[in-house]
């Protein structure tokens, strides 16, 4: 375009100046043709006037002097009359000189002296004018004898006129007359110049308007241009989003229909028909209900309202196959409007495979959970089983204590057996109780009791082995602590016992301290916060989640280095989750650890 913008310039200005040049031109042509024509009359007119005035007086000697040689023409006293009546009469007129000629060519007269006696009979414009035309040239001369001297680049009208003899009418002489045109000249050489910066003017006015209208469809041209390209390219694009759309939609895992409201087919991807075994255009002259066991022509409105009511639902439908297969489908419906129409579209897949690994996983979970069921009996019977000999060996071996025959070296065995029975005992607790929680037996029994009782007595019962260690230990009940709380005292005690015996158990020196502090407290009950700290190896960070579940130990050395089963912990968390609290710990390695739980429990009446 701006190639274009170019050529119309170069264009235009060399037309504005043709055009310019051609009308001035033009103008000239006009102008110097009247010029002439005027300026021929006019001479015509001089040389009527010259001829009314002088020619009755001087025609018999114009007619008689051809026999003078020029000098006696020059020298005759007519001729000096008539140059001097001649002169008289130029005066103040445009003529610049004129000369008379007779019927033989002969120059009879001059107002330039020196031509008077030349013979002229083989000058054109003289034998024109003897033969009856008047002749008129313009012509320039860079010099010019006139009247009243010499002129210097004069544009003289030279015209030769007949003259005729009023009574016969024939020719009697020529005259020759030449005016002074140069002013006239110069005011059309002026006056072109002005019509041709006029036209310059005007035509680059009017390319000046040109250019901007150019200009400006140039520039809506190049918007169009880009609107289109930027339009081309947006068809482009979404034709090819079509396409990979059309092809993903034909192609899908899910077979898609789209349904107008009467349930008639109008649109099915290539998987439905390859599915339900139908040419396209076969499956397009259905209506849902053909393949649809379920869902009968009958039931299609219900279904429509449901679907316009709720937009958009899942169901669980059967299709049938051209052939009469039938076969589980899972079908997600979706009401949607176009342009004031409604349509159904759906997706349905087979969901064959899905229903029979779906009943082979619940086959497989109902099979595993039983079998976990006759495990867990199993151990919960076991460690109860095992608890009546353990009780028996406990009760053997305190009797043979009391035995005082007894040597120091079988009292040590029989007091390091008595410890491992009631290691081993204690393990037996929490499997059974564990295994009471996995088979949901574990419950709680709310009675009334004295808070600082049973944490004295949890105290006392560790306070044995904090000392074998010389660890000191201690319990404090913050201020505003009910005395009496109604609760499941032994459930309380199994909690208190574990993260004591936790504490004392990872604790190599320092001390341990349980503290009681209320939290909440409603009319009829109390919500405790129980702490118990040590100031023993401590739990890193990212196992401090990992310990309240079951059979796990913060660190697999433990088990060597302390023992434990892992399921302290998890217990205490199933029975805090009881209890209506929960259970959390703070700890940093090497400093030691608090574990924290809260409890409801009710307040006696
Ligand atoms: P275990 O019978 O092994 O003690 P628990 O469930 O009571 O089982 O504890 C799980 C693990 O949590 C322990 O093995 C130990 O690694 C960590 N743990 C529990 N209490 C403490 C404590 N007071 N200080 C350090 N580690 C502890």
């Amino acid at each position: 375009m701006f190639r274009l913008l170019r050529y119309f310039s170069i264009a235009s200005l060399v037309s504005i100046a043709i055009a310019s040049v051609l009308l001035g031109m033009v103008y000239r042509e006009i102008a110097m043709r009247e010029l002439f024509v005027m300026g021929e009359k006019h001479n015509v007119d001089i040389t009527r006037a010259f001829a009314n005035s002088l020619w009755p007086e001087f025609a018999e000697f114009v007619k008689s002097s051809g026999s003078l040689n020029p000098e006696q023409l020059r020298n005759h006293p007519r001729i000096k009359k008539l140059n001097a009546a001649v002169y008289a009469q130029a005066n103040g007129l445009s003529a610049l000189k004129i000369k008379i000629y007779d019927t033989q060519g002969h120059t009879v007269y001059s107002s330039d002296a020196r031509q008077i006696g030349e013979d002229a009979s083989g000058n054109q414009g003289v034998r024109a004018a003897l033969s009856g035309e008047i002749v008129s040239s313009l012509v320039h001369r860079n010099q010019f004898n006139a009247f009243d001297g010499v002129v210097e680049n004069a544009n003289v009208l030279q015209s030769y006129i007949p003259i005729r003899s009023p009574d016969s009418g024939k020719i009697e002489a020529v005259f020759e007359l030449y005016d002074n045109v140069t002013p006239f000249l110069r005011r059309i050489t002026r006056t072109q110049s002005l019509v041709m910066l006029a036209m310059v003017l005007v035509f680059m006015a009017l390319y000046g308007a040109l250019f901007l209208i150019v200009r400006r469809a140039d520039a809506i041209i190049k918007t169009q241009i880009l609107e289109t390209k930027q339009q081309r390219e947006t068809l482009l694009e979404s034709q090819a989003l079509l396409a990979r759309t059309q092809y993903a939609v034909d192609h899908a895992g899910d077979m898609v229909f789209w349904t107008d409201k009467s349930g008639h087919f109008i649109y099915v991807n290539e998987t439905s028909c390859r599915r339900l075994g139908y040419p396209c255009g076969e499956l397009l002259a259905l209506n849902v209900w053909d393949i649809d066991p379920d869902y009968p022509k009958e039931a299609w409105p219900q279904i429509w309202e449901r679907l316009k009511r709720e937009k958009q639902f899942t169901l669980d439908s059967r299709h049938r196959t051209k052939s009469g297969e039938v076969y589980p489908a899972e079908v997600m419906v979706n009401y949607v409007t176009f342009e004031g129409k409604e349509f159904g579209c759906a997706f349905a897949r087979d969901v064959t495979e899905r229903k029979r690994n779906e009943a082979e996983l619940i086959r497989a979970r109902d099979a595993a959970e039983a079998a976990s069921r006759v495990k867990t009996l199993f151990l919960a019977n076991m460690s109860h089983e095992l608890r009546t000999p353990m009780n028996g060996i406990l009760g053997m071996v305190d009797l043979a204590l009391t035995d005082s025959n007894l040597s120091n070296e079988s009292r040590e065995y029989l007091m390091e057996a008595r410890n491992s029975a009631q290691d081993l005992m204690e393990m037996l607790k929490k499997v059974l109780t564990f295994a009471e929680i996995e088979t949901g037996r574990a419950g709680l029994i709310a009675k009334p009791f004295l808070l600082a009782t049973l944490t004295a007595d949890a105290l006392a019962a560790c306070r044995p082995r904090a000392k074998a260690k010389s660890l000191g230990i201690a319990s404090r009940i913050l201020p505003g602590t009910s005395e009496v709380v109604v609760g499941d005292a032994e459930c309380l005690r199994q909690i208190l016992d574990n993260l004591l015996d936790n504490a004392v158990k990872f604790t190599e020196k320092g001390e341990i301290q349980l503290t009681v502090a209320p939290l909440e407290t409603t009319p009829d009950s109390v919500m405790l916060k129980f702490s118990v700290q040590d100031s023993g190896v401590g739990i890193a960070a990212d196992k401090l989640h990992l310990i309240f579940e079951a059979f796990t130990q913060a660190d697999q050395s433990s088990t060597r280095k302390y023992g434990g089963t892992g399921l302290g912990l998890a217990i205490c968390t199933h029975l805090v989750a009881l209890m209506g609290g929960r259970i959390w710990s703070d700890s940093q390695v090497g400093k030691g650890s608090t574990f924290h739980f809260t409890a409801r429990f009710g307040l006696p009446g």
